[in-house]
């Protein structure tokens, strides 16, 4: 079956490449702002989240922290996708309950590989149990 994905990015260009990208390989739910994204997260149980951080009303790290303050949620993997590529920033989303970190601007291959790797943990990791 195709991973279902959840891009939260505001911003027309960045959702435009993502959707590029991602099309062919992927089933893609996309939202606009972070309550969006949060609802459509609880609505639709994606397989994986690429959150942006800055978002237009609350921002990526809380949407995180309300999706992974939720049992059935908390397994999902978010990767941060982000512009704010400073040092300590890495660290800040990883303590923030993101599980991976994507710099802006987003490449084609450093995303399919992310994607990749948490949906191969993540199918390792319901076999076993
Ligand atoms: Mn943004």
């Amino acid at each position: 079956m195709t991973a279902r994905i959840l891009c939260v990015e505001d911003n027309p260009q960045n959702m435009r490449l993502v959707r590029k990208l991602l099309r062919n390989n992927y089933t893609l739910l996309e939202a606009e702002d972070g309550l969006t994204g949060l609802r459509l997260a609880e609505e639709e149980i994606p397989d994986l989240i690429l959150m942006d951080i800055n978002l237009p009303d609350i921002d990526g790290l809380e949407v995180t922290r309300r999706i992974k303050a939720q049992k059935h949620l908390a397994h999902i993997p978010i990767i941060a996708l982000t512009a704010n590529a400073m040092y300590g920033d890495e660290e800040k989303y990883l303590a923030g309950g993101c599980d991976g970190y994507i710099a802006k601007p987003v490449m084609r291959d450093k995303l399919f590989s992310a994607i990749e790797t948490f949906l191969n943990e993540k199918a390792t990791g319901s076999s076993q149990s």
